[in-house]
């Protein structure tokens, strides 16, 4: 086993519906796999569209009593889930470096950021506050109240298996939603023991259901939640295309749609910033997860006057990371989640070699056995690249150089996406020039970190609508309704 945990009860197996562990209903299994050794670490229900179904019917009976507890009632479920999650904090981290591969040490910091939501959440819920509008004649009084939604749905990605579940969930409870869940199918067990917590925090039936599928299966689940009336509100975070294609099939119940999509970040190291620290923000922004973040660095544009110190002091930075297992202490780049996934980051690289590329350390020569690929940075990239434009989900850092401020713009904003940008410099004035010109939904400036729970995340362009986290992230799971009394005198 690559995981040992301390509470053997977190590990489950079964799907959770209505409160009780249920098998898929055609009887079928599929096997989770440890990315790092390709060795299975454990199996799942293969559930389907009449599974879904099931879980859609659990979460509308248990909706009636939900959503008219009181905020308070709600807030004490989160705030008790919030305290199990921290107390079984470190056997989730096993569990998600177990299936997810990345390093033990980041995994502890997305418990951190993923039990943060439970926190953030269960005092929001106590803060949505509706208006009383001044009216447009005496006798009447106007309101606007804010309700639940009702069921909602949530599909996530493999790269945090906590963190993008409980983004969703903890803002749908608080608003007094009741959910589904589809994890990825790469990345169940941590779902499954978040909603072990869920149980123990006293969170009654019905109100949480996780589902799981596999790569075979997901397809007719998103279909069966997409088209479900029942369903109020989707929330998926993944691919664009994933995303445009459950937003279509979603379009005929006309449900709420939240989509947290695939992002291009730009990261510019202006000629006026403070190089060491931009050298540890690029690392931080790009090395995280092993490049697999949608929040990742994907283009730096480096200003002349920097380029070549930066590239220096940047490559002798990455040439101090350590590939390996996650399980392994010291790895600080873990491996990447499937074949597939190494495949697309070395035809990537290969394409911008052939475009003319240099590699200033990794690359594809340094290959190394199975899913790990060397930490790798390029220079001499440009915009004829497959990596200008597409989302290279790994840990290849490529270099673009620029010359002007406008010049830099006009590249960091040719992209379809639009979630997040990061910009070092000391000019307080280009700070809000270029923060406010950059086309996306997030910019960390001097920082290669920006999520929190206080923060609204999401992109604009093909990275997706809507917003998580922040007070901005309850309104994804609540209507507005507006009430007109009149006759009053
Ligand atoms: P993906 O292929 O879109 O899949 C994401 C999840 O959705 C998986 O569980 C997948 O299951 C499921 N899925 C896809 N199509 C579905 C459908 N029609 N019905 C039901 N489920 C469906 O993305 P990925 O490769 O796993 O994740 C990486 C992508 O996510 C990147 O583009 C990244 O930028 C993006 N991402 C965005 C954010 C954000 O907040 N903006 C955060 C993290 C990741 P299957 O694997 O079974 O298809």
């Amino acid at each position: 086993m690559v995981f040992e945990l301390t509470d053997v009860s977190l590990l489950q197996s079964g799907a959770l519906i209505d409160g009780k562990v249920c098998e898929s209903i055609s009887g079928s299994r599929v096997d989770v796999i440890d990315p790092a050794t390709s060795k299975i670490i454990g199996s799942v229900p293969e559930m389907n569209g009449e599974d879904s179904r099931k879980a859609i019917a659990a979460a509308e009976t248990a909706l009636a009593t939900w959503r008219t507890t009181t905020a308070t009632v709600r807030s004490k479920h989160l705030h008790a889930w919030h305290r199990h999650v921290t107390d079984s904090a470190e056997d989730l981290a096993q569990l998600i470096t177990a299936e997810c591969g990345k390093p033990l040490s980041e995994s502890r910091g997305e418990v951190a950021y993923a039990a943060s939501f439970l926190e953030w959440y269960a005092e929001e819920a106590k803060r949505a506050y509706g208006d009383i509008i001044p009216p447009h004649q005496e006798d009447k009084r106007l309101l606007v109240i804010r309700q639940p939604i009702g069921v909602a749905a949530a599909i996530t990605p493999w790269n945090f298996p906590a963190a993008m579940i409980l983004r969703k969930v903890a803002a749908a409870l608080a608003a007094g939603c009741t959910m589904v869940v589809k994890p990825a199918p790469q990345t169940p067990l941590t779902a499954l023991a978040l909603h072990v917590l869920a149980d123990r925090s006293g969170l009654p039936p019905g109100v949480l259901n996780t589902i799981t599928g596999s790569i075979d299966s997901s397809r007719q689940i998103g279909s069966a939640i997409c088209e479900s009336p029942t369903v109020r509100a989707i929330s998926f975070t993944g691919s664009t295309a994933a995303g445009v294609s459950l937003a279509q099939q979603a379009a005929g119940t006309v449900k709420k749609v939240s989509l947290e999509l695939g992002g291009n970040a730009s990261f510019i190291v202006f000629d006026d910033a403070n190089i060491e620290e931009a050298v540890q923000g690029a690392l931080a922004a790009k090395f995280r997860n092993s490049g697999q973040t949608c929040v990742c660095a994907n283009r730096f544009f480096v200003q002349s006057g920097v380029h070549d110190r930066f590239v220096k002091l940047f490559t002798a930075a990455v040439a101090q990371l350590r590939v390996g297992p996650g399980s392994e202490p010291d790895v600080t780049v873990g491996p990447l989640i499937d074949d597939r996934a190494y495949e697309k980051v070395r035809g990537i690289v290969a394409d911008a070699l052939a475009c003319g590329a240099q590699v200033t350390i990794g690359g594809s020569q340094d290959s190394m056995e199975g899913r790990f690929f060397p930490p790798t940075v390029l220079t001499s990239a440009n915009p004829q690249m497959r990596l200008a434009t597409e989302e290279i989900f790994g840990p290849v850092a490529p270099v673009f150089k620029f010359e002007t401020e406008e010049e830099v713009l006009q590249l960091a904003n040719h992209t379809e996406f639009g979630l997040a940008s990061y910009f070092y410099s000391q000019d307080i004035n280009r700070c809000f020039r270029v923060a406010e010109a950059i086309e996306c939904g997030m910019v960390g400036i001097n920082t290669g970190m920006l999520s929190t729970a206080v923060a609204p995340f999401g992109g604009v362009k093909n990275s997706g609508v809507g917003r998580e986290g922040g007070k901005y992230g309850l309104d994804e799971y609540q209507e507005l309704k507006y009430i007109c009394l009149g006759g009053v005198h």
